[in-house]
C-alpha cells in the first residue's frame, strides 16, 4: 500500500465565484514509503496547493488523500495528528519563527504534541545536531541569529515532531551555495538513513537530478509527468514546452551523443558526466591501438 495516495485532487480557491479556476486539477499520484520525490513546474502551476493538501492545510474541493491508507479527512478531529505525520517546511519558514528563545521555537511542535519534558528535550537537541545547529543556540533569541541558521532553527521545528513524511516548499530559496549544499545532503540523509520520505518542491533541475527517486511535473494545476528522474529529464521537448528544462549536464550530454552515440545515456550529474566522458575516450584510445 502506498504510503499517501492521492485520488482525483482538485482545488479551486474562491470556488463558486465567477473568476474561480483549479489551482489544483484532478491529480492522481502516489508515493511509497521512504521515496525521495521532488515537484515542480512553473510558478503558479499548483505546487504549493497540492502540498498543502496533503497535511490537511486545504481541504480538496474535491478527491481525496489518504495517508496510510486512511482518507485523511475521514475524521476532522484528527487532522491535527495528520499535521505532525506530515511535517510541512514552507518558503521562507524563518518568518514563522516567534519564540524567544530558540529552544522554545523548536520544541513548540512537540509541546503540542503532548511529549513529556524530558521527551521533548530530547526531540529539539536531536533535532538540532540534525539541522548542524549548535546547542549554544538554544537559549539566545532566534531574531538575533544569521538568515541561514534562522532558516535552520525553522526546520528543526518540523524535524522534532519527527514526521513521517517531510514536505518541504524551497527550502534552499535564498541560501547561499554551502548551506544549500548542507542543507540538502541533510535532507538526503533524512530520506536515506532514517527511512523517511522526503518530498521536495525545488525551481533547481540540478538539485532534482541529484536527489529525487522520481519527479512529478506540474502544469496548470495538472500533472503531466510523474516518473523516475531520468525518465522525466529524457523528455526535454516537453519540458520546455511548459518552461521547465533538464539540468545543463543532461542536455550536453544528450548533444554530445548525436556525435558520440555510444555515450552514455540518461546523464544526470557532472560526476556521471565526467565519467562518462573519459570512458568514451578511453574506450575509443584502446580501439585505435
Ligand atoms: P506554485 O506553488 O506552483 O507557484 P500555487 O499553488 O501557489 O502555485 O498557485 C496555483 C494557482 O492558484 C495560481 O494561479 C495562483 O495564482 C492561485 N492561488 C494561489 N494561492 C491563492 C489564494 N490564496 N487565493 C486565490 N488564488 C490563489
Amino acid at each position: 500500500m502506498a504510503q499517501i495516495e492521492v485520488k482525483n485532487l482538485t482545488y479551486v480557491y474562491e470556488n463558486g465565484l465567477d473568476n474561480a479556476k483549479n489551482a489544483v486539477d484532478n491529480v492522481n499520484l502516489s508515493v511509497e514509503n521512504g521515496e525521495f520525490i521532488c515537484l515542480i513546474g512553473h510558478t503558479g502551476s499548483g505546487k504549493s496547493t497540492l502540498i498543502k493538501q496533503l497535511n490537511g492545510l486545504l481541504k480538496p474541493t474535491f478527491g481525496q488523500v489518504f495517508l496510510d491508507g486512511k482518507d485523511i479527512w475521514t475524521d476532522t478531529k484528527k487532522i491535527r495528528e495528520i499535521r505532525f505525520r506530515v511535517g510541512m517546511v514552507f518558503q521562507y519558514p524563518e518568518y514563522q519563527l516567534f519564540d524567544d528563545t530558540v529552544y522554545k521555537d523548536i520544541a513548540f511542535g512537540p509541546v503540542n504534541m503532548g511529549l513529556s519534558k524530558s521527551e521533548v528535550e530530547q526531540r529539539v537537541y536531536d533535532a538540532c545536531r540534525f539541522v548542524g545547529l549548535s546547542s549554544d543556540s538554544l537559549c539566545k533569541s532566534p531574531f538575533g541569529l544569521s538568515g541561514g541558521e534562522k532558516r535552520k532553527v525553522a526546520i528543526a521545528g518540523v524535524v522534532a515532531m519527527d514526521p513521517e513524511v517531510l514536505v518541504l516548499d524551497e527550502p534552499t530559496a535564498g541560501l547561499d551555495p554551502f548551506a544549500r549544499d548542507q542543507l540538502l545532503s541533510r535532507l538526503y540523509d533524512y530520506n536515506r538513513h532514517h527511512g523517511k520520505t522526503v518530498i521536495l518542491i525545488s525551481h533547481s533541475m540540478e538539485d532534482v537530478a541529484r536527489y529525487a527517486d522520481r519527479v512529478a511535473v506540474l502544469n496548470e494545476g495538472r500533472l503531466v509527468m510523474f516518473d523516475t528522474t531520468q525518465k522525466v529529464f529524457a523528455r526535454a521537448r516537453e519540458l520546455n514546452k511548459i518552461g521547465l528544462r533538464p539540468p545543463q549536464i543532461t542536455m550536453m550530454m544528450s548533444a554530445l551523443r548525436e556525435s558520440f552515440p555510444d555515450l552514455k545515456e540518461g546523464i544526470l550529474t557532472v560526476p556521471e558526466g565526467v565519467e562518462a566522458i573519459i570512458n568514451l575516450i578511453k574506450n575509443r584510445s584502446e580501439n585505435l591501438a
